[in-house]
Parts: structure tokens; C-alpha cells; sequence
């Protein structure tokens, strides 16, 4: 529920699947924000490997796993479109994006900068995973993962079962 005065961040992606990666940002995330809104993009330009359902379970289960490590309040939906429309909805105060390597900040530059032109009042905050966890991304999770090699230690119990039923490795 929406109050007063609350800090609310929104955490776009695809989550195909939830990485420790991203769980480390979600748990750094709730230190800062009242209100945590996890959007979990339709996003039409990549192909998913899970449905958008299965993506929100595994987040939600994750987060229920991790929550003596959560300092917020925490919500998970989906979201189509433009992400800065989803974001004035949930009356963000801000947008949260992990940084991993350089690799990823001439795309997360140009976006924030763009974004900022859209709403100019939100903002755009980058905070970065550890360095255990700085390196995992969910792409070669899945592509390790098809490729029948151990993804343990990037991902949580339950989402390694559900890309071992996916791939049908062991
Ligand atoms: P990916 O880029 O792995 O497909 P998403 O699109 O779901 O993942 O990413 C959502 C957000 O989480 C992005 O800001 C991305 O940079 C961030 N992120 C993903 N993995 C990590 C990680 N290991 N460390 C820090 N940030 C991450």
C-alpha cells in the first residue's frame, strides 16, 4: 500500500531467471527504499525462456527464502511498455539497476540519461552486487545450464530444479 512520504524503487528486468546477482541487489535495494516494486518486463524484444508466471514465482520464492534479509516492503509484478510509465504508476522515486562490469554502462548511461528526459523526477540509481556476484548473468546461467554444466552456486535451489526441467539435464 502506497503512503505519504515513502521512498519507492522500482527494479526492472526480464528475471529469466533471478540470479544471485539480482537477489544481491534486491536485499542492498530494500536498505535504501521503503517500498520496493520488483517489475518483471513482458519485454518483447528478447525471447524468454520461462513465461512471465514462472519468472514471478521464482522471484517470489526467492524473496521468501531471503527474508530475514529484507529491510522493506517488497512487490512483485509484471509490467509491459514503457518503463518510466510504470514507474510514475507506482509513484517511484526512483529506478534501481545493477552495475556489473564496464560492459553494461554505455547502455545503462544512455538509458538513464534518457529516461531522466521522460520523467525528470525520478531518478536512476546504480548500485553493484558483490564481488561474488558481480560476474553472474542471467543469460550464461542459461546457456551454462542447456550446455548440461553446474549453475549451483549463480542461482537459488529452486530455480536451478526448474532449469534442470527445462533443459531436462540432471
Ligand atoms: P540480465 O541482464 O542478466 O538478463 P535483467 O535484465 O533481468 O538481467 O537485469 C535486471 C537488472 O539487474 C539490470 O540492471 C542488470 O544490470 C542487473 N543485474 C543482473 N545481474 C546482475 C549482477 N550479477 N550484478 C549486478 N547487477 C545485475
Amino acid at each position: 500500500m502506497y503512503m505519504k512520504n515513502e521512498k519507492i524503487g522500482v527494479y526492472p528486468g526480464s528475471f529469466d531467471p533471478i540470479t544471485n546477482g539480482h537477489m544481491d541487489i534486491i536485499i542492498r535495494s530494500t536498505h535504501i527504499v521503503d517500498l520496493l516494486v520488483i517489475g518483471i518486463a513482458v519485454n518483447a524484444e528478447k525471447k524468454a525462456l520461462f513465461t512471465l508466471e514462472e519468472r514471478s514465482d521464482m522471484v517470489r520464492n526467492d524473496i521468501k527464502k531471503a527474508k530475514s534479509l529484507l529491510k522493506s516492503k517488497i512487490e512483485v509484478v509484471t509490467f509491459e511498455g514503457l518503463l518510466m510509465n510504470f514507474a510514475a504508476e507506482a509513484k517511484a522515486n526512483m529506478i534501481i539497476r545493477g552495475l556489473r562490469a564496464v560492459s553494461d554502462f554505455d547502455y545503462e548511461f544512455q538509458m538513464a540519461g534518457m529516461n531522466a528526459r521522460l520523467e525528470p523526477d525520478i531518478e536512476t540509481i546504480f548500485l553493484m552486487a558483490s564481488e561474488s556476484h558481480q560476474f553472474i548473468s542471467s543469460r550464461f546461467v542459461r546457456e551454462i545450464c542447456s550446455l548440461n554444466g553446474n549453475v549451483s552456486s549463480f542461482v537459488s535451489k529452486n530455480v536451478l530444479n526448474k532449469l534442470q526441467n527445462k533443459f531436462k539435464v540432471a
